[in-house]
């Protein structure tokens, strides 16, 4: 069974992997001239079923308003003349009841979970390198009030299989000794027993060296998809920048990209970006750097450390496809890495970029069939995309192969 994978991201690749090894013969296609080079390469790398929750809440339709009046929120939008926006916008509305977010909450926690035991399965069959720190995540508060009330937010996670700990400042120091010089500007954290981070770009080049060396997977490194050519119920072939490409079976797995290039097929996806910033710089030798992944739930920053690296990452922005930014956008970051870890890292010599998350207006993505019998979606795994990829991926393999997926799909499949 000959099938093309479209795009080379975390989604894509994982998905070639466990396509090749039910014995498809698979070959991804992607746009860069490497792989894992989007929104792979500039997340937190927190693998994190602890951070679950629905972005479509009954808290968000204020802050979208507030961001609207100018306020720094933590999702904000820019109003231009788009009607994906603004389609996309009323269906993330329609999601902020506390009903749905607590569903929608809940479908993205059981992918989450059954991703993270496919991913440590993978990992230790493959004997995969990435970076990987397994001590759990913070989840960090400035102020007691903010504390006790993202405790109590947090139990519907407990309830549902997550493990924590609720530590006062002098525990979270003890736990990761970066604290201990900060200690009086914390109030304390919930750390999440089960979340771990690692470099998603690096888990991205070692599996593609294995699918290529050993299952025989091809990489079409450079080759736009521009369009998908449709023949009634099935598709035909990929056009590409490097000519019109064809197989048995096609997985759409292009992030951003894919409500793009099912338009030109007849599918709709509700599938819009939401821009974040992502910066990366040096560790100082010797220097205290942290040494667990978290996230300050007060300024909206998420870090973790991958390899001799510091990532830090922050802000979701729908704005449209728009991959620019300015030093500005970084102020955010730069004032919590020098208040919280003013000795880790080399803040001279950063890496900067703007980065754009694949956003559903309910939360899960979109896996499996649509309206053609011959192209399985993969995609719109939104501020997620890291940790739920090794259960998606090999959940969409366990379709096209006609096996039973493990995972109950209700809310994962296409929505209209
Ligand atoms: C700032 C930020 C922080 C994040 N933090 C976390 C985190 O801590 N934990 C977590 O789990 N997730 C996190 N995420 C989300 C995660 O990074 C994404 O959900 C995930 O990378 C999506 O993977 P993907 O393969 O679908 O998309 P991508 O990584 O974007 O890959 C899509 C690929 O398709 C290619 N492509 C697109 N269009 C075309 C085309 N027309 N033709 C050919 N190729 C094309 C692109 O070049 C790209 O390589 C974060 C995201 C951002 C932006």
């Amino acid at each position: 069974m000959k099938t093309l994978v479209l795009g080379g991201g975390v989604v894509g690749v994982t998905t070639a992997y466990f396509l090749a090894k039910a014995g498809h013969e698979v070959t991804v296609v992607e746009e860069k001239d490497g792989l894992g080079l989007e929104a792979t390469a500039a997340n937190a790398g927190i693998i994190a079923p602890g951070h679950s929750f629905a972005w479509a809440s009954p808290r968000a339709p204020r802050m979208l308003w507030q961001s609207l009046r100018g306020a720094e929120t933590a999702i904000r939008v820019r109003l231009a003349p788009d009607l994906r926006l603004y389609t996309w916008g009323l269906r993330f509305l329609r999601e902020c009841t506390a009903e749905r977010a607590r569903r929608n909450t809940l479908i993205k926690l059981r992918l989450c979970q059954y991703s993270q035991a496919v991913m440590n399965e993978l990992v230790r069959t493959e004997r995969l390198e990435y970076h990987a720190i397994t001590k759990g995540a913070l989840y960090l508060y400035r102020d007691p009030a903010e504390l006790e009330a993202g405790t109590k937010k947090m139990a519907l996670l407990a309830e549902h299989g997550q493990k924590q700990e609720i530590l006062d400042a002098s525990e979270v120091a003890k736990l990761d000794p970066v604290f201990e010089p900060v200690r009086s500007k914390i109030a304390g954290a919930i750390r999440d027993l089960g979340d771990s981070s690692g470099d998603a770009r690096v888990f991205v080049e070692n599996l593609a060296r294995i699918c290529r060396d050993r299952f025989g997977v091809a990489f079409r490194l450079g080759a736009r998809v521009t369009a998908l050519r449709a023949a009634a119920d099935r598709i035909d072939a990929a056009v590409t920048t490097q000519g019109a490409l064809t197989a048995d079976n096609y997985v759409l797995a292009l992030g951003v990209g894919a409500p793009i290039v099912a338009r030109t097929a007849g599918v709709r996806l509700p599938i819009y970006p939401a821009k974040g910033y992502s910066s990366t710089f040096p560790l100082k030798p010797g220097g205290l750097a942290p040494t667990i992944p978290g996230v300050d739930e007060q300024w909206l920053v998420g870090w973790s450390r991958l390899g001799d690296q510091l990532r830090l990452t922050s802000t979701a922005e729908f704005a449209g496809y728009d991959w620019g930014w300015t030093p500005r956008d970084f102020n955010n970051i730069l004032r919590l890495a020098r208040d919280l870890f003013p000795d880790a890292a080399d803040y001279e010599r950063g890496q900067y970029r703007a980065c754009l998350r694949p956003m559903t207006p309910d939360g899960p993505p979109i896996l499996g069939l649509g309206r053609h019998r011959n192209l399985f979606l993969n995609c719109g795994h939104g501020h997620m995309g890291w940790t739920m990829a090794c259960g998606t991926a090999r959940t969409v393999a366990d379709l096209m192969t006609g096996r039973m997926p493990e995972l109950d799909l209700e809310g994962l499949t296409p929505r209209r």
